[in-house]
């Protein structure tokens, strides 16, 4: 059994009691970590806090060098990384089309190095005989980071090196779910980093971490991925101290194929959005509208390649999909796999649980559905997929803003410069042609509506972990 402790002003710091975190494909405890509470935030933000004068003001190119060596260590230690990430996730090691935990791993490692070369330049607004009109970006002070359970690690760096970056020390909080990888990659962080400057505390279900953190007066701001209902109570606390915002949320996202697509052709690509991880990303296709012209076509293309695919154990090296992340999303599944049945959905693939132990759900397809079912109105975040058919473009293009959520979007066309046009009038922070989900450390990435506030990666998200300070030299 493995044995996690938080880390607070560069101490290991155990508490009274542990909490277990289960491996989804066995259903067994594989880890025992500490159980913080609200005395661990205060002490993880005055540690963060005594740091913050110290870090904020080393060079510029000390800052950088030290997120490089991070990013360095990351991936000298790639393959026990990729190994916490499956135990905890149930996410495979290689995974469809190579999305899994080497994918998670790998990308934590760009992250690192494309955003330690981000620049926070000084602005000139103005320079003439009567004044110099500078604009500068200074570091906030505290960031608390809130992760969830679907990507622990990735989303740890993409919040904790960009709020590094700008000059702010962080405390950070795991899902209790899927703490595991992220505590090693504070531990590996804290050989490099000054002590305070990067703290983690581990609460159980239900403890008072994250809301203290939401409410601490000692946090300038919070940057929080997670769903939608917890991001309006993170939103409600933060207001005490007016802490800055970044809220990274649920999304219910529509992909739209157009009848000049060849069914065949593009059934792969748009199987692989919809169901690595096993739909629990963010920015998966999670609604797909469908011409009436090939939707029987396309339909069975996708059951096809469904019935074909490896569920297992995601250490195993030819699983494609491994278990649901825990019981509950599980159930939630079934629920609306459940609904979908209720309301005449007709399930081409899937549909139920794989016996044995472990939260194995079949990669589930349901045809002829429409809105005003469960699977299509909300965020199944499991593996099964609404197909809807649709037959006017203007039609299906407001059935898909039809919604509170607007993540992503995409459009599949053989004409791109049509489908951009079609795309951009989808309400979403991103758009994608012949593509869903795919993201990149220099493009901002972010929701509208309720998906969120604010944009994370590249210049557009180095700068939320900054406040600007204007500076006006008189010259006459
Ligand atoms: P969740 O909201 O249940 O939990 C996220 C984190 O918030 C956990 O660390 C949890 O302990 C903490 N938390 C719970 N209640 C809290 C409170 N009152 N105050 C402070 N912290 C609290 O989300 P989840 O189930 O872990 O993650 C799944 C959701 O995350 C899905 O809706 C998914 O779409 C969303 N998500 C969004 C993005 C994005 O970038 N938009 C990325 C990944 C996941």
């Amino acid at each position: 059994m493995k044995n996690v402790s938080m880390l607070i002003g560069g101490q290991a710091v155990a508490a009274p009691s542990t909490f277990p975190v289960i491996n989804p494909a066995t259903g067994e405890a594989f880890a025992q970590v500490a159980a913080g509470n609200a005395s661990h935030v205060d002490a993880a933000v005055a540690a963060a806090r005594k740091a913050f004068p110290a870090w904020s003001r080393t060079a510029d190119s000390e800052r950088k060098a030290m997120l490089h060596g991070l990013g360095a260590a990351l991936e000298a230690h790639m393959p026990e990384l990729m190994e916490l990430v499956t135990l905890e996730t149930g996410k495979p090691l290689n995974g469809l089309n190579g999305v899994g935990a080497g994918m998670e791993v790998g990308g934590s490692i760009a992250w690192t190095h494309v955003t330690a070369d981000l620049e926070l330049p000084v602005e000139v607004l103005q320079d003439n005989a009567e004044a110099r009109v500078e604009v500068h970006r200074k570091p906030l002070g505290v960031v608390g980071s809130i992760t969830p359970w679907n990507w622990p690690l990735m989303i740890a760096i993409w919040h904790v090196i960009p709020a590094l970056r700008a000059g702010n020390t962080v405390v950070i909080k795991p899902s209790e779910l899927t703490p595991v990888a992220t505590a090693r990659f504070v531990e590996l962080a804290n050989a490099i980093l000054p002590p305070g400057v990067l703290n983690l505390v581990t609460g159980a279900a239900g403890s008072d971490v994250g809301p203290s953190m939401a409410s601490h007066p000692g946090i300038d701001k919070i940057v929080f991925t997670g769903s939608t209902i917890t991001g309006k109570k993170i939103m409600a606390s933060a207001a005490g101290n007016l802490k800055r915002l970044t809220l990274e949320l649920g999304g219910n996202d529509a992909g739209i194929v157009l009848p000049d697509v060849d069914p065949k052709a593009v059934a792969a690509k748009l199987f692989g959005v919809t169901f690595h991880n096993n739909g629990q990303t963010c920015a998966c296709l999670k609604r797909l509208y469908v011409h009436e012209s090939i939707y029987e076509e396309l339909c069975a293309e996708l059951a096809k390649i469904a019935q074909a695919t490896v569920v297992g154990d995601g250490l195993q090296p030819e699983t494609q999909l491994g278990p649901v992340q825990n019981a509950m999303q599980l159930e939630k599944v079934e629920a609306i796999a459940a609904d979908a049945r209720a309301r005449g959905g007709r399930f081409l693939c899937g549909g139920k649980r794989r016996p044995g132990p472990g939260y194995f759900y079949e990669p589930t397809i349901v045809a002829d559905l429409a809105e005003g079912s469960r699977l299509v109105d909300e965020e199944p975040f499991g593996p099964i997929l609404p197909i809807i058919k649709y037959a006017d473009i203007d039609e299906v293009i407001a059935r898909a803003n039809n919604s509170p959520n607007g993540l992503g979007g995409s459009i599949w066309s053989s004409d791109p410069a049509r489908a951009a046009a079609l795309g951009l009038r989808l309400e979403c922070g991103t758009v994608w042609i012949n593509e869903h989900g795919a993201v990149q450390p220099d493009a901002p990435f972010g929701g509208v509506k309720q998906s969120g506030i604010g944009v994370e990666f590249g210049q557009h998200g180095l700068v939320e972990y900054t406040s600007i300070q204007t500076l006006k030299i008189m010259k006459a």
